[in-house]
């Protein structure tokens, strides 16, 4: 057998798979093939026995935990870090309780970061995004599903996808992109909905067919934004050129997108704060999986999605941070399973599935990441800490000790010092972060 990564002397696994959550006694061990998928998930001394004496056989591919827990890679499905620069000028306004709705209407909101994206070079949108990127991985997250939606221009929705493609070629973890051109409506085409839709199917469209490697197509349907019928339009040009789907809905107001995504097949609905009973059941007959973003909440002082109430319908629900510059500036995963446990009435158990398998599900990943269990891709996160609880407890603190991908080791602090040099020229923008 020929391995990448033997990693030994784990205290517990959490492996994300249901009949069998969490491994714990001790002397645990990960073996993870050249190919970069998990092989063997077990005790050690069951190991040995196909293995003898593997630790001097292999001791060039032999890590040890040093008694420390294991996660599965974390899966972020729902991230807007493709954009330029910061609004830090809204954070001081939501600060006095200004509203996300007034914001908007003074000039704030999704176009004030479209009017600076659209300005942006690649390289630019290329620095800004890595930056967040790489902070993003060494909280532990190996998945990233991130979306466009800064431009609302072609050519600007297109060069966002194409900063995800390049970031993709760059680095291991795994980006999946989303055309999110529908997430607003261009100030010119304010009172021509029609004419901005016409756009996105008949240009934009087929260009981040041809030209990006974007996976899903999703729309912003709420009140002000893309009506339930526009939303409609949307899904259906996007399915027939192969998208999968997905949806912002019931943020503010349940206006049936949730129903209308569930037969669309969309693989996620996002948000969820309104979300009704008929919504519950409409997700759960079609298979749809339900994205919480607590962060959002919190940051934007919102109510929170009813979580566990979609829990004990059956729903498989995923937790995601949203990290975007406007309604939560933060890619700390971790802290969102955390609120969700804190505040939304979750188990932590149920609450780290949300980060794991349920997120991998939500961007149609679900056969292959999110687990640790025999078959899947080799995403290991070694915690710093005893016991599988504890990174969830002891809130909004990095408790990533070692990282792998595909059971390749990530050296995230090299990666991000660099960058940090960059970003300490750079003393503004440093600080938002
Ligand atoms: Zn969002």
């Amino acid at each position: 057998m020929s391995y990448r990564l033997i990693l030994t002397d784990i205290a517990e696994i959490f492996t994300a798979e249901r009949d069998n959550l969490i491994l714990t006694g001790g002397a645990l061990l990960i073996a993870v093939d050249s190919a970069g998928i998990i092989i063997f998930v077990g005790k050690e001394s069951d190991f040995e026995k196909d293995e003898p004496a593997f630790r001097q056989r292999y001791h060039h591919l032999v890590i040890s935990a040093q008694n420390r827990i294991v996660y599965p890679g974390l899966i972020d499905a729902h991230t807007h870090i493709l954009y330029a620069q910061t609004r830090e000028d809204e954070y001081e306004k939501k600060a006095r309780g200004v509203s996300y709705e007034q914001i908007a209407a003074e000039g704030g909101g999704i176009l004030n970061s479209a009017e600076k994206t659209v300005l942006a070079s690649f390289d630019d949108l290329y620095r800004e995004s890595e930056k967040r990127l790489l902070q993003m991985i060494s909280y532990g997250i190996t998945t990233v599903e991130m979306k466009s939606g800064y431009a609302l221009t072609p050519d600007g929705e297109i060069r966002l996808l194409q900063v995800a493609d390049a970031l993709r070629k760059k680095y291991p973890v795994t980006i999946l992109s989303t055309f999110l051109g529908a997430h607003a409506y261009p100030v010119e085409f304010k009172e021509n909905h029609t004419g901005y839709i016409d756009l996105l199917i008949n240009e934009m469209l087929p260009r981040v067919k041809e030209e990006t490697e974007a996976s899903f197509v999703d729309v912003f349907c709420e009140k002000g934004y893309f009506s339930v019928a526009e939303t409609e339009r949307i899904f259906t040009a996007a399915k027939e050129l192969g998208f999968g789907l997905k949806l912002h809905a019931d943020e503010f107001n349940a206006l049936g997108g949730t129903e209308l995504a569930a037969q669309y097949g969309a693989l996620s609905v996002d948000h969820l704060e309104a979300v009704t009973e008929q919504g519950i059941d409409a997700m759960k007959a079609a298979g749809v999986t339900p994205v919480v973003l607590p962060i959002t909440s919190v940051f934007s002082r919102l109510p929170y999605a009813p979580a566990q109430k979609m829990i004990e319908a059956g729903l498989p629900v995923a937790f995601a941070t949203d990290f975007n510059p406007g309604s939560s500036m933060s890619g700390f995963l971790p802290l969102a399973a955390s609120l969700a446990s804190t505040q939304l009435g979750v188990s932590v158990q149920d609450a780290l599935l949300g980060i794991t398998t349920h997120a991998a599900h939500a961007v149609g990943l679900g056969e292959s990441h999110g687990k640790i269990v025999k078959g899947y891709q080799g995403d290991i996160v070694v915690m710093d800490a005893q016991s599988w609880m504890y990174p969830l407890y002891h809130m909004a603190h990095n408790h990533a000790w070692k990282i792998f991908i595909k059971g390749e080791q990530v050296d995230t602090t090299a990666q991000i010092e660099l960058n940090g040099a960059e970003c300490d020229e750079r003393g503004a923008t440093h600080a938002t972060d």
